[in-house]
């Protein structure tokens, strides 16, 4: 519906998820993400005078009250979003007790949001906390990541210096490094809490065997850094077993680290 597609919002959701598709992160219903809007330009293109319909989400969350998002629904596939936006994503705000949450706009037909509510509300929580400009928290199936929970150690410090040492850009986008779940089951409670207690210290999170979780202060700084992890797990994939000849010292590290004026998470670096 090119209707939809005008509103600036549901265009960056909509292309965005096809992007993710496009890369493979997000087979079936694989992935869901969630962006915080500001009031003002969520009325530019919707009434947000019309609740069109009340969702009671898991448990209360009164940090968020007032507040607007668009969040993708739960089973939809990435693959259908930029053919059917409003099939497939809604625009919703969290009611002024913040015990509800009210649909302004799309999840057509029924439709929920995201099984991963938790993670995506309880992480905005935290990172709200962390990093006022925070707005946007992108979950994805990342092919090369999942498959380096197999083979690697999954220490949160050791999996770093890994991500760090595979390409020189790592350490200056995330230089608070990767945190790590154990193995948990999705779409709970509990793995939302486990979540958002790493995004207090990282905008990262990885779920082993399952996928990652990034946040970042919009939807391409989100996206940008998980593509970057992705990229260093892709060349961990294409080199381990190998006979590496050469690699990044610690000390060219944190010469990087220096010269892009960003601090490393202490005690991962052995200088
Ligand atoms: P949803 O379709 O409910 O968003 O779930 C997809 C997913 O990736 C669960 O972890
Ligand atoms: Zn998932």
């Amino acid at each position: 519906d090119a209707g939809e597609l005008e509103i600036p919002f549901v265009r960056e959701l909509a292309e965005i998820t096809q992007h993710m598709w496009r890369n493979g992160w997000d087979e079936r219903n694989g992935g869901n993400v969630s962006y915080i809007l500001s009031e003002d330009e969520v009325a530019e293109y919707i009434d947000i005078h019309h609740v069109q319909r009340i969702i009671k989400p898991a448990f209360p969350v009164h940090e968020l009250r007032g507040k607007y998002f668009i969040v993708t629904g739960s089973g939809k596939y990435f693959k259908n979003m930029l053919s059917e936006p409003g099939a497939n994503l809604g625009v919703l705000r969290v009611s002024a007790d913040g015990e509800q949450l009210e649909l302004l706009w799309g999840l057509n037909h029924g439709a929920v949001p995201t099984s991963e509510l938790a993670s995506h509300f309880l992480s905005h929580i935290e990172r709200l906390k962390a990093d006022p400009s925070h707005r946007a928290v992108i979950h994805n199936h990342a092919t090369h990541t999942i498959a380096m929970t197999f083979i690697h150690q999954l220490d949160e410090k050791a999996f770093t210096k890994t991500l760090w040492s595979m390409c020189s850009e790592c350490i200056v986008v995330f230089p608070e490094g990767i945190g790590i779940l154990p193995w948990m089951v999705p779409g709970s409670n509990a793995i939302g809490r486990a979540t958002a207690e790493k995004m207090k210290g990282h905008r990262a999170v990885i779920w082993p065997h399952h996928g990652i979780f990034a946040a970042g202060s919009s939807i391409d700084e989100a996206f940008g850094l998980i593509e970057t992890v992705e990229k260093a797990a892709e060349l961990y994939m294409l080199v381990s077993g190998k006979d590496i000849q050469q690699r990044i010292t610690d000390q060219q590290l944190a010469d990087l680290a220096e010269a892009f004026q960003v601090t490393p998470r202490p005690g991962i670096l052995n200088l």
